[in-house]
């Protein structure tokens, strides 16, 4: 049976993700789509993502803003006027609809010095919860992966982004080579001494086309990034800091609402440089995403040439593993309507496994099934 229309889960609300393409130094594992770039023209960037913005504003028009997400790259780097300009016309655009303020807008910070001089600016230009990309409080580790900071400058980081902002969140990277159960627990133990709401634990993947993957770094052997992680699990747990996707851990209410939206299959706008968008306009969705290269998309700004490099209908079937996929990963109940479709026999095996639990209206994935969440997928979709 061909699986029906998956409609977003809040329909009539959408985010915003915005993505700044540079960043100071590039890290030896990072694959995202981010530059080193020492001559940026920031006012012909802000005229870019306000043609962006004016180019998807179909997609947007009558419905409510629920986040904006500046992401990168480090978007820390933007100039505060700039993220005020872009923050402002959403919160207008929410106003005219009798909405009020967008509630939730993060930005991404780096802790250099020079960034955390600018956390009160950006405060002042809108944003409301600030993540800090802190990835290890032991300079050792922050030298191998290429970080430009140190330990003291991630520390000065979050305790000023704590007396900031209400809301905060910091990443840490788990999984480094060589790293025992007592570096990492040592490590867990520090980074609880500034946690406000809501931290990121990302296991290092060495990805294709890094100078990692050509350095030859491997990754954690299976067994201790599962020690790792359940020690992880464990001792946020007895924090009160639970789970809610694979690597996102939160107080109860401070889960970024952002990134549920995406996770649960909600409609999001991508802008800037290779930003992705998945928009349902007209009963139907569509695959976007914004020429990669970020001269590329500059100059095809300024002379008000198409942005999107894809821009796809996405058939029912592909939506439907698309949104299985990523609501997996969290604690919430699967939308209902995948429920329906998928074989029953499987469902029931993986719930007698321990993997899935039932709900009132669906299924979720247990703790187990989110540490063996291949598998899971792997039974259930094929
Ligand atoms: S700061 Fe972040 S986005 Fe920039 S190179 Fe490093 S990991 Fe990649």
């Amino acid at each position: 049976m061909e699986p029906m229309l998956i409609k977003p889960p809040n329909n009539g609300e959408i985010a915003i993700y915005i993505h700044w393409a540079f960043c100071l130094k590039k890290c030896p594992y990072c694959d995202f789509n981010s530059y080193v770039s020492n001559n940026i023209a920031y006012k012909a960037w802000l005229a870019g993502y306000f043609a962006s913005i004016e180019s998807q504003k179909k997609y947007f028009a009558n419905k409510k803003i629920t986040s904006i997400f500046f992401g990168g790259g480090t978007p820390s780097l933007m100039p505060p006027e700039m993220i005020f300009q872009l923050i402002d016309y959403f919160n207008k655009h929410n106003r005219s609809l009798g909405f009020g303020d967008v509630a939730e807008i993060t930005l991404e910070s780096n802790p250099s010095t020079f960034e955390i001089s600018k956390f009160k600016d950006f405060k002042a230009a809108g944003v409301n919860r600030l993540s800090t990309g802190i990835q290890s409080f032991n300079n050792d580790s922050l030298k191998f992966l290429g970080r430009n900071h140190n330990a003291v400058e991630a520390i000065a980081a979050l305790e000023e982004s704590n007396k900031i902002f209400d809301r905060t969140s910091f990443d840490l990277i788990i999984g480094l080579p060589n790293q025992t159960l007592a570096d990492w627990q040592a490590e867990l133990d520090f980074a609880l001494k500034f946690f406000k709401e809501h931290i990121s634990i990302y296991q290092l993947t060495i990805e294709p086309n890094t100078p990692f993957f050509r350095q030859g770094v491997v990754e954690a052997n299976e067994d201790i990034g599962e020690e790792l992680f359940l020690h992880t699990l464990e001792t946020l747990e007895k924090n009160g800091i639970m789970q809610y996707e694979i690597s996102n851990f939160a107080i109860a209410e401070a889960e970024s609402i952002h990134n549920l939206n995406y996770w649960q299959g909600g409609e999001y706008i991508g802008i800037g440089a290779g930003a992705h968008g998945r928009v349902f306009f007209e009963n139907k969705w569509f695959a976007t995403m914004e020429h990669k290269n970020p001269k590329i998309w500059l100059e095809k700004s300024q002379n008000n040439a198409n942005l999107f490099a894809e821009f796809e209908e996405i058939d029912n079937g592909s939506r439907f593993e698309e949104v299985i996929l990523t609501s997996l990963r969290t604690n919430r109940p699967i939308n209902p309507l995948i429920d329906n479709f998928l074989d029953k026999n499987k469902v029931q095996t993986l719930i007698l496994e321990g993997f899935l639990e039932k709900t009132a209206f669906s299924i979720k994935t247990t703790t187990k099934g989110r540490l063996c969440l291949n598998y899971v997928i792997n039974f259930l979709l094929t």
